[in-house]
């Protein structure tokens, strides 16, 4: 794996620059840094990619495709066991077990028949994976996410079937000011007493801060633009 000098460089660089990033916008609004939690998210990159930012310290990464992550992670994590991986794409509910198997946190719970089936993984695992509430803030067709007049009743069903919710996660529509919707996921969780906000990527995270992000999920911003569809 490529660890050379250059690479190393880069990766302190953008990860120092993000780091600074997420200190101001969260003392912004009277919180630390050190409370937001980075995510890379490192889909469509290769081990030679992820390496460099491993060894400058980070250690919480997302995938979005569960298969992609098989293939590369048990490597990269064989010699740093406290790297956690999340979740961060649409989960089919028979790779439920693959999923509960392999990640540390879910990011994409959004509807009952994947409830069912990762309630069902994670009694068979003897493991509780912390999964957040996908919703569908924008309320559009084509995107995954829970309909936000049905994000309580699956809240309620998770907590019945013992699968820890532990916050709301969204991905807001393209193309238009994230704010407002970042606003609604955090109105939605205060309601719902939920502590978690997975919220902002490259483009708006320090938007999503201001607005109460616990979690950012940054992809290009760490790792350049990535090649080819993701
Ligand atoms: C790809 C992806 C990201 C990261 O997006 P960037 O714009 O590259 O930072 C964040 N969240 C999800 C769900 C993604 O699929």
């Amino acid at each position: 794996m490529t660890t050379d000098s250059q690479s190393i460089e880069r990766a302190t660089e953008r990860l120092a620059t993000i780091q600074d990033a997420i200190d101001r916008s969260a003392r912004l609004t009277g919180r630390r840094g050190a409370d937001v939690r980075l995510i890379a998210i490192s889909k469509t990159q290769e081990a030679d990619a992820i390496a460099p930012l491993i060894a400058v310290g980070q250690r919480a990464f997302g995938e979005n495709r569960v298969q992609e992550a098989q293939a590369k992670w048990p490597a990269l994590r064989e010699a740093h066991p406290d790297i956690e991986l999340h979740l961060v794409g649409q989960l089919q509910s028979n790779k439920a077990a693959d999923a509960v198997a392999l990640f540390d946190t879910i990011h994409s719970l959004d509807r009952a028949s994947l409830l069912t089936a990762l309630a069902r993984a994670m009694d068979a695992a003897g493991r509780r994976v912390p999964c957040y509430i996908q919703v569908n803030i924008g309320d559009e067709a084509q995107k995954g996410g829970c309909a936000i007049a049905q994000t309580s009743a699956l809240i309620a069903d998770a907590r019945a079937a013992d699968v820890p919710v532990v916050g709301l996660m969204c991905v807001p529509p393209a193309e238009v000011e994230a704010a407002p919707y970042f606003a609604l996921l955090a109105k939605i969780a205060r309601e719902e007493g939920l502590e978690r906000l997975s919220m902002g990527m490259s483009g708006d995270y320090e938007t999503a801060i201001m607005l109460g992000a616990t979690d950012v999920r940054v992809g290009t911003a760490l790792f350049g633009e990535r090649g080819g569809a993701a």
